[in-house]
């Protein structure tokens, strides 16, 4: 079951820059940066009331992100939804006939086990499913 949005990313050039610019636009800090090296990006979170923004920045160029800026610049990256049992959900969306980005969920930042449904098969939303890592590995 998919419950709610769990945040919204956002694909910055620098990410320092873009903190300093979200934090005039929200009147607060971000409360984490974290580092996700297979995945090739930076990441930062702001709260938002109940709601979370993730900025992305790459840290190498064949990171996902660098990519993505190339083509689209800065922007909405993806969105994430909050999950009870992403591999219940991997499989339901691939018998819908969804283009799953991997096949197992991967370890994400903000202690998420995620997986990315591909833009082709979503209207050209990339849509990241997630799900806490307390309660199962
Ligand atoms: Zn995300």
């Amino acid at each position: 079951m998919i419950n709610k949005i769990e945040h919204i990313g956002i694909a910055v050039k620098d990410i320092k820059t873009s903190n300093e610019l979200f934090e005039k636009i929200f009147g607060k800090p971000h409360y984490k940066i974290e580092e996700v090296e297979n995945e090739g990006v930076k990441t930062s979170f702001f709260k938002v009331g109940i709601n979370k923004i993730e900025l992305l920045e790459a840290t190498n160029e064949d990171s996902p992100i660098a990519k993505f800026i190339k083509t689209k610049g800065e922007g909405i990256h993806h969105i994430a939804f909050e999950v009870d049992d992403i591999e219940a959900e991997i499989s339901r969306l691939k018998k819908e006939e969804f283009i799953v980005l991997n096949e197992k969920p991967k370890i994400g930042a903000d202690n998420k086990l995620i997986v990315f449904l591909h833009p082709k098969s979503t209207n050209g939303v990339l849509i990241e499913l997630c799900q806490e890592r307390t309660n199962k590995e």
